[in-house]
């Protein structure tokens, strides 16, 4: 492309690997590009090959294996969108991007362009912070009884302040005023419970912003029926990737919404929208979500001036009514207009600001923020004191309890059965429906110390005396404090 070889001639040019995608993602990597190039971007390009083509190779990860060079070399990756083929055995590309190179935080600004596009909410303006790498997309499943399959879902400290303290950092280099945290540790108080604490351990280091929890089910809710109350949320990944969505739709249109990838070392951008395959290659698709994912990675690199430029001059033609289809109505839009005649409605402006809208300013003062990193902490005494054997039995309870209770020593006991956390036994309730997989902990007798060669003879007594046990789980405490919660009605 003439285009690309005219940028990548600069000596001084910032390098970005670039995928063009799958469907739409051609048509509207080449309009983004188009107008961030018009708008001065000083970028050279290194065009990677991932997506149905890399899939359809034999690449189940979707990616080239020499693709990983470039993006490690540039540390910089704009990305159109991808399709994934149908089927089994492919792995999703970002998951596998994100993960790979630590991409730890997804930053999605959603903001309402009312009253040009259309939305019940005109003053929304929020930016989803989620986390990337952790939570159930840890991808951990098992297949565990005849009728229980689990996914483990993990939240590790480090990765709990990366994001946290990134949430606030962003809001302190954006202006904005207020941080809010979703999780649902009335029930996950372990694990939803650290990233609650975390937040308030690092939400007072910014006394200047304020900051607030909300249990994610009545959040979600006040975020769908009244947004203009947020600002900035910090969320696990799980219900930042399903707010995320709702958030950009509501906003306006998830056509719209950019989605900025980042990590310690390397920065994905893209649009939060798919390949839409059916609107391929008749240039009918709006590439604001590109665009403006490019404008976030003009932020990214340093070239802020680019990015004020073009995210004003895209302001003016939305207001304008320059309209793709998607959000094109009658009586607000002027014209409906395809991804090419729109991109160039928008390098037309180059240089002018909204007037209706808020202009946007990126201060080009302003230094970008330090990826923030975990603070090391000291080990915590951790000490054994039981443990939970996981069985597959079809059998019943009281009988499971005593083949449990005669595998046990003297030295620890059993202290309850559950049926998928709930109680069961002792004293369980017959209402309670049970499948076919049972936890059951013991815990060390009062003055003795669980230790783990007991762990290995309890479980060779539940061998010989055969117990199918699936699985196990330590019970630690850590500097005294139980790492582990309790049964459901215990
Ligand atoms: P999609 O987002 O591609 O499209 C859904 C519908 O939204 C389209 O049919 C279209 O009507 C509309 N739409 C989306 N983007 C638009 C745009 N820029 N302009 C105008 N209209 C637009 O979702 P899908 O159909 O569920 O997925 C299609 C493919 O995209 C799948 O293979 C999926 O795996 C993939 N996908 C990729 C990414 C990514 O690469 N980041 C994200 C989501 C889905």
């Amino acid at each position: 492309m003439a285009q690309l070889q005219e940028v990548s001639a600069k000596e001084d040019a910032v390098p970005v690997t670039l995928a063009f995608g799958d469907g739409i993602g051609p048509e509207i990597m080449r309009a983004s590009l188009k107008v961030l190039l018009a708008a001065g971007a000083n970028i050279s390009i290194e065009p990677i090959d991932i997506g149905e083509r890399a899939y359809l190779a034999g690449n189940t990860a979707g990616i080239e294996p020499r693709a990983w060079d470039s993006l490690r070399r540039t540390k910089v990756f704009y990305k159109a969108p991808i399709t994934t083929p149908q089927g089994g055995g492919f792995k999703s590309l970002n998951v596998t991007v994100r993960k790979s190179l630590g991409l730890f935080a997804n930053v999605r600004p959603c903001a309402a362009y009312a009253p040009f596009v259309a939305t019940k909410h005109p003053a929304m303006d929020v930016v989803i912070v989620r986390e990337n790498e952790e939570d159930l997309y840890a991808g951990i499943e098992h297949r565990q009884t005849d009728e229980v399959y689990q996914c483990l879902k993990l939240i590790s400290r480090p990765g709990c302040e990366k994001i946290v303290r990134y949430a606030f950092e962003y809001a302190k280099t954006q202006d904005r005023k207020k941080v809010t945290c979703f999780t649902k540790d009335n029930i996950m108080k372990l694990t939803d419970g650290l990233f609650h604490k975390v937040f308030d351990e690092i939400a007072a280091e910014y006394p200047e912003i304020e900051n607030e929890h909300w249990i994610v089910d009545i959040g979600a809710a006040k975020l769908a029926d009244t947004p203009e109350v947020f600002d900035v949320l910090v969320m696990p990944n799980l219900y930042g990737d399903v707010l995320s969505d709702i958030a950009a739709q509501i906003a306006g249109s998830v056509g719209l919404a950019p989605s900025a990838n980042i990590g310690e070392h390397c920065a994905m951008f893209e649009a939060i929208h798919g390949s839409a395959p059916r609107r391929a290659g008749q240039d009918v698709a709006n590439p604001s979500g590109l665009l403006l994912a490019g404008v976030m990675m003009m932020v990214h690199i340093g070239q802020r001036e680019v990015a004020e430029r073009v995210h004003n001059a895209w302001l003016k033609a939305i207001e304008d009514g320059i309209h793709t289809y998607d959000i094109f109505k009658d009586g607000i839009s002027a014209q409906k207009v395809g991804t090419m005649a729109f991109t160039d409605a928008v390098i037309a402006r180059l240089g002018e600001k909204p007037t209706s809208l808020q202009p946007v300013s990126y201060n080009t003062n302003a230094k970008p923020f330090v990826v923030p990193q975990a603070t090391k902490r000291p080990r915590a005494k951790k000490v054994l004191v039981g443990i939970d054997v996981f069985v597959h039995s079809n059998g019943d309870v009281e009988q499971l309890a005593t083949d449990m209770q005669k595998a046990a020593n003297h030295l620890y006991e059993l202290s309850m059965i559950t049926n998928r956390g709930v109680k069961v036994w002792p004293d369980g309730l017959p209402e309670t429906f049970c499948t076919d997989h049972w936890r059951c902990r013991y815990l060390a007798k009062p003055e003795k110390q669980f230790n783990k060669a007991m762990i290995v003879e309890l479980l060779k007594n539940l061998a010989s005396d055969g117990v199918d046990f699936i699985k196990t789980e330590h019970l630690f405490t850590f500097d005294g404090e139980a790492g582990y919660s309790l049964g459901q009605g215990q």
